[in-house]
């Protein structure tokens, strides 16, 4: 590995690391209404403000050893946690830009989408919904991400783009309808067709393995809470996660088994 990659992934792990910080805000704020600019980081607890040297992503809570300054009730690791997890899925996507002809001109949407998709997945996990304020600006913003990206390559996939949009509309869209809105939430109807059109934009198979594999995932734990919390209960699984580790499949690994799929095909 050459000086230059091992740089740009130190880079844009170190600003990863910077926008998880801010996505704790965003994961802890916008469900409750309240605003992600104002006031600035404080204890959950005590209240008193977060001083920027105990504001460093990670290595903060670890000196502090999960404990706020003044108070010293526990922080929890999920800060730290959502922090590093930002840091390697930013490492994760400059990676896949990184190509022999330069960077991938998709990499701008993929960071906003992967950021969003953590705040998102955290709140369903908390709240079991997808705040319209967080899902409903990504549309314009993966417009602008695509047209940026056919600008800078030349290269307009729009056909495969709709082909994506539409499959995972129908099908995310049809579970949510003929479950009567219980496998799913209506949330995650709205969040389809911007992770499908931008997959799609990559690759129709991309779309197509991504959508597969969040199904495969979602269900492969839908049934092991039905057999932990045993068979009957109606147990409701947030199905935001499953959309976007499927979709972060679909990017990374799509293609390529999409290729190895149709090549056994024969076609
Ligand atoms: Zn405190």
């Amino acid at each position: 590995m050459d000086g230059v990659y091992v740089a740009w992934l130190v880079i844009l792990g170190g600003a990863g690391l910077i926008v998880g910080s801010f996505l704790n805000v965003v994961i802890y704020r916008v469900p409750a209404d309240l605003s992600i600019v104002r006031p600035g980081s404080a204890c959950p607890t005590c209240h008193t403000p977060i001083a920027p040297r105990d504001n460093i992503p990670i290595l903060s809570w670890l000196l502090l050893r999960g404990r706020c300054r003044s108070c010293g009730m526990r922080i929890s690791v999920r800060y730290p946690l959502v922090e590093g997890l930002t840091g390697v899925l930013w490492v994760a996507l400059g990676w896949w830009a990184w190509g022999t002809d330069g960077i991938d001109p998709l990499l701008p949407l993929v960071l906003v989408l992967g950021s969003a998709g953590i705040a998102l997945a955290f709140i369903d996990v908390d709240h079991h919904r997808l705040p319209d304020s967080i899902v409903l600006p990504l549309y314009p913003v993966t417009v602008v991400g695509l047209v940026l990206d056919g600008l800078l390559s030349d290269h307009w996939p729009w056909q495969s783009m709709l082909i994506g949009a539409g499959a995972w509309l129908v099908l995310i869209g049809g579970l949510w309808f003929f479950s009567g809105g219980r496998g799913m939430g209506f949330g995650d109807v709205k969040l389809a067709p911007v992770l499908g059109a931008t997959l799609g934009w990559v690759g129709v198979g991309s779309a197509l393995v991504g959508l597969m594999a969040a199904f495969v995932l979602g269900g492969v734990a839908g049934v092991l809470l039905l057999i932990l919390r045993r068979a009957g209960r109606r147990s409701q699984i947030p199905f935001g996660p499953y959309l976007l580790v499927g979709a972060l499949v679909g990017l990374f690994w799509g293609g390529a088994l999409w290729d190895a799929y149709v090549g056994s095909l024969g076609l």
